[in-house]
């Protein structure tokens, strides 16, 4: 038997005929032949019996429609009230996570192919103060049922029900109308429940899966009527089983999906027809990202460096739908809007002081395209035409578009495809004066050098400041920094800083360049700006800036078809207000101590050629290559996300990370060096 099917009975409110759904639709996929289980994972208003245990009424249902299928709920309750308030009445912690670990227990050592988990009251009943059972079903990974009365008001509760599942991503498999009694039937009644079904089928756009009737027999006091009337229950949501089995015979096995993954879909720096291991990720939560196969892992990459926040952050989610609502892209040509504005407000606010212009990109590679052309065009419009190349230091990366290639390091392999094609720039040796030694000047003075022997042919020196990223995870010494800011002031070229990878607190301050006190002309900043929700980056100008290149009547020439969209805005501005209001300091310097309590031990172990930690970053550089994809199953069997490259081990975790899941990041880490897994 496979993973079985997991369907959620959920209801429009209390009373709305949930359980007995769930038993009849238990019975029907009984009737087809396959083994079904039902269990409710919370019931509330269980009464005593004689010896003072509490017992559960809705299981009695159960076993009645459907015997085998009949499970007992995993948490009784005996006041008739919400979760949260019979919880609280009776001492009870109850939480969406430990509920749905206990859920994921009792699947485990099930052999169902189908499993009905009926909820309790409706989708926003409270577990405690701050989760509704929604926080529950969002963790299940289950397709949902809505049971809804057929009667005056349903049309309210379906609607507003529908809404809040979908704006989880939870996927509805239709609803069914029920009539819990047998209700009034003047002509109008009959009207209203005649339309109910249509209604909520075209506004809620849910398929209308059954109309289960009242059933007269199920209130007899005798079995073999009430049998019957299980009988017709059953036929009538029949319907609704066979649906459920097609909805999923349609949908890819995880191994499909991957087949047709490995031979039509290109993934980053990888060879389309020898392509390395990918996995299926089919969910993410907090600093957790969940596999296809269950397995839940922790995350230290935060989505190459991006999701600081963790995933799914309440505040980001709340703004993207709030602004998918209102208005999810319009063109930014001669139109403008309040997200982009805002978020250039808030931008402009925390960035380095002297920055004034603000020009949104799509991505942190288009940011830096623009700000090269920035650069080129401030240099022309203000005399300088011969100051076209660009300098910068070996070891940094900036992206993967043609220009900003041209400022990568040449040694790592991307140039070479691109011989010809490239822009042929000016390099400066790697700063190799450390972050953690005394400040050693002799790189920065080999930069006045370089700077000196191409002075008037430099538009703009290009650096990540403090950490060199994708280069080689490299951190060097602020002061350096600062005299790269002389120099360029001395000589009449611009400074651009690549804030892509440093930007939101990931050194420890807010910007790296923050570590040397330095504003440059030019800044770019991305990844971490939308939280790790959407791909958008920003590039910062200096009134000088915008000024110099405007001479004339000079405009930047660059204009991307999504730029300024307002989803993306809507969002980085929430992670904006997050970062202001949330103590991300201290979460960084706390991750920057365990990092280095745990990592520093592997100095000097066979192999290990460095051990590298600012903020929250923390790197092994190992002697030779790493073996990537043996080394990521490695992580993964250890229960953690880490995606190693070139001779580089390393974490990057969302800031949001428990002291628990970082130990396990450290603890893996430290496994891969000790047993050398990376070889
Ligand atoms: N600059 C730096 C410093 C980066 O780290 C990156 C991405 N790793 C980029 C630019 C390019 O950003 P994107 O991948 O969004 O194009």
């Amino acid at each position: 038997m496979g993973k079985p099917l997991r369907l959620c009975v959920v209801g429009t409110d209390t009373g709305a005929g949930k359980t007995i759904v769930t038993a009849a639709l238990a019975r029907a996929a009984r009737g087809l032949g396959l083994a079904p289980v039902a269990f409710k994972p919370l019931q509330t208003g269980c009464p005593r019996d004689s010896e003072g245990f509490l017992r559960a009424p809705d299981v009695e249902v159960y076993r009645e429609a459907s015997p085998e299928a009949a499970l007992p709920p995993l948490v009784l309750l005996e006041d008739a009230s919400s979760p949260h308030l019979a919880a609280r009445r009776e001492g009870v912690s109850l939480s969406a996570a430990a509920l749905a670990s206990c859920v994921e227990d009792r699947l485990r050592s099930l052999s169902a192919d189908l499993v009905f988990i009926e909820g309790a009251g409706g989708l926003m009943t409270p577990l405690n103060d701050s989760e509704t059972l929604l926080d529950l079903f969002s963790l299940l990974g289950a397709s949902f049922i809505l049971a809804a009365p057929n009667r005056l008001g349903v049309l309210n509760h379906a609607l507003l029900s529908a809404a809040a599942l979908r704006a989880r991503g939870l996927h509805w498999l239709g609803f069914i109308l029920t009539r819990p009694s047998a209700g009034d039937d003047s002509d109008l009644d009959r009207r209203i429940r005649a339309d109910n079904g249509e209604a909520i089928s075209r506004m809620a756009a849910l398929p209308y899966l059954a109309d289960m009737p009242f059933i007269e027999e199920l209130q007899s006091p005798c079995p073999d009527v009430r049998a019957k009337g299980w009988d017709r229950a059953a036929q009538a949501v029949e319907g609704a089983v066979r649906t459920a089995g097609r909805r999923f015979d349609g949908r890819l096995t995880s191994e499909q999906l991957l087949r047709f993954d490995r031979d039509h879909v290109w993934h980053p720096y990888a060879s389309a027809v020898r392509p390395v291991r990918v996995r299926e990720a089919v969910g993410t939560e907090k600093a957790r990202i969940r596999l296809r196969g269950g397995e839940d892992l922790v995350d230290g990459m935060a989505s190459w460096w991006c999701a600081i926040h963790g995933y799914r952050h309440p505040a980001l989610m709340r703004a993207l739908h709030e602004q998918a609502g209102r208005m999810p892209h319009v063109m930014f040509g001669g139109l403008t809007h309040e997200p982009a504005v805002e978020l250039a407000r808030k931008l402009l606010a925390i960035a380095p002081p002297g920055l004034d212009r603000v020009f949104f990109a799509d991505s942190g590679s288009v940011a830096v395209e623009v700000a090269i052309k920035m650069a080129l065009q401030y240099q022309r419009a203000c005399g300088h035409p011969e100051r076209t190349r660009l300098l910068t230091v070996r070891g940094g990366y900036h992206g993967d578009t043609l220009a900003a290639m041209s400022v990568c390091d040449p040694q790592n392999g991307l140039h070479a495809n691109f011989a010809g094609l490239l822009p042929r720039q000016i390099f400066a040796p790697r700063p190799d004066c450390r972050f953690d030694r005394d400040y050693d000047p002799a790189p920065a003075e080999a930069l006045a050098d370089v700077l000196g022997r191409h002075a008037g042919q430099v538009a703009a020196l290009i650096l990540e400041p403090v950490l060199q990223g994708a280069g080689g995870m490299w951190i060097y010494h602020p002061d350096y920094l600062s005299r790269a800011s002389e120099l360029c002031r001395e000589n009449g070229c611009l400074l651009i800083l690549d804030e892509i990878a440093t930007g939101f607190g990931r050194t420890g301050r807010m910007f790296a360049s923050e570590w040397s006190g330095i504003t440059p002309d030019i800044l770019c900043l991305g990844k971490a700006l939308t939280g790790g929700v959407m791909s958008l980056a920003a590039t910062l100008a200096s009134e000088a800036v915008a000024e110099g290149l405007s001479r004339r009547g000079g405009v930047l020439m660059h204009g991307p078809t999504f730029m300024g969209n307002p989803l993306a805005c809507a969002v980085a501005g929430a992670s904006l207000d997050l970062l202001s209001a949330s103590a991300w300091k201290a979460d960084v310097d706390r991750i920057e101590r365990t990092l280095r309590l745990g990592l520093e031990p592997c100095r000097g172990l066979p192999g290990i050629a460095d051990v590298r930690v600012l903020g929250a970053v923390g790197v092994l550089e190992t002697q030779g290559p790493v073996a990537v994809e043996k080394l990521q199953d490695y992580f993964v069997r250890q229960g953690v996300w880490l995606r190693p490259f070139g001779r580089l081990i390393y974490a990057m975790p969302p800031y949001v990370i428990s002291d628990g899941e970082l130990g396990l990041i450290v603890r893996a880490m430290r496994g891969a060096a000790e047993e050398k897994q990376w070889e």
